[in-house]
């Protein structure tokens, strides 16, 4: 793990970058920056507290479970990841956004358990705009569809879309994809539904959230670029 210092200089260095990308398009900066922790030690997160981070995003339900127990008062926590249905009772109750609502099945089960435990999800719907075979998420010709059968679900409030965009070698092949995301984030705007509005658009990672920021983004989950390499067990 890096050392404090080390964080909170590339925490510097992604916000300036972040600030850049806003002036170069000339617009107002309300990024909200999500530090990603997932796979790294509880410690971290104690880092981030102690760096005046505030929200952190996460991708294993136990991990999640384990690390809400430690710091659930000091700080929020994002799912981020791909979420199986058997795993929803672990992180119940323990985090503030799910970015990644990808079936309707999915948003079924999180209604069931949110309605047993009077709880209310606020989820991004994830879309695959890239249309990768591999990938989690809604195909963009779908997505009012989905929203129209996600509006029978009390319990699920949907507050903006997400998007990962596929792995490149440069970062520019990401930009088409972003300005997609957003065009369709603006469109869904003109739409109404029971229980989703348009609020947050999750775009932009290490390899490319200064391009996601300059097409539109308002969120960002950065990893690496401050934390350093994670390594898998
Ligand atoms: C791991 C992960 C990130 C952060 O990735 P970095 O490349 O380290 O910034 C962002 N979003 C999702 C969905 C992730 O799984």
């Amino acid at each position: 793990m890096l050392e404090k210092s080390e964080i909170l200089s590339n925490l510097n260095i992604v916000k300036e970058n972040i600030e850049n990308a806003c002036k170069r398009v000339n617009r107002k900066n309300d990024v909200i920056l999500v530090p990603v922790t997932k796979t790294f030690p509880h410690e971290l997160i104690q880092t981030c507290i102690d760096l005046d981070i505030e929200e952190v995003g996460e991708n294993r339900p136990l991990e999640i479970r384990d690390k809400y127990e430690l710091y659930h008062e000091q700080v929020k926590i994002h799912m981020i990841g791909h979420l199986q249905t058997n795993k929803i009772k672990y992180i119940g109750g323990k985090v503030v956004l799910i970015h990644s609502l990808d079936s309707v099945k999915l948003a079924n089960e999180l209604n069931k358990y949110a309605l047993k435990n009077d709880i209310v999800f606020e989820c991004l719907v994830q879309v695959n705009i890239a249309k990768e075979e591999a990938k989690f998420g809604i195909s963009e010709n779908n997505i009012i569809e989905f929203l129209k059968e996600f509006e029978e679900f009390e319990n699920i409030r949907i507050m903006g879309l997400m998007n990962m965009a596929p792995f490149y070698n440069n970062s520019e092949d990401a930009r088409t994809d972003f300005r997609r995301m957003k065009t369709l984030f603006e469109s869904l705007k003109n739409e109404k539904f029971r229980n989703a509005q348009m609020k947050y658009l999750s775009m932009g990672m290490t390899n490319d959230y200064v391009v996601a920021v300059e097409e539109g983004s308002n969120m960002v989950r950065i990893g690496s670029a401050i934390f350093g390499t994670r390594t898998y067990l």
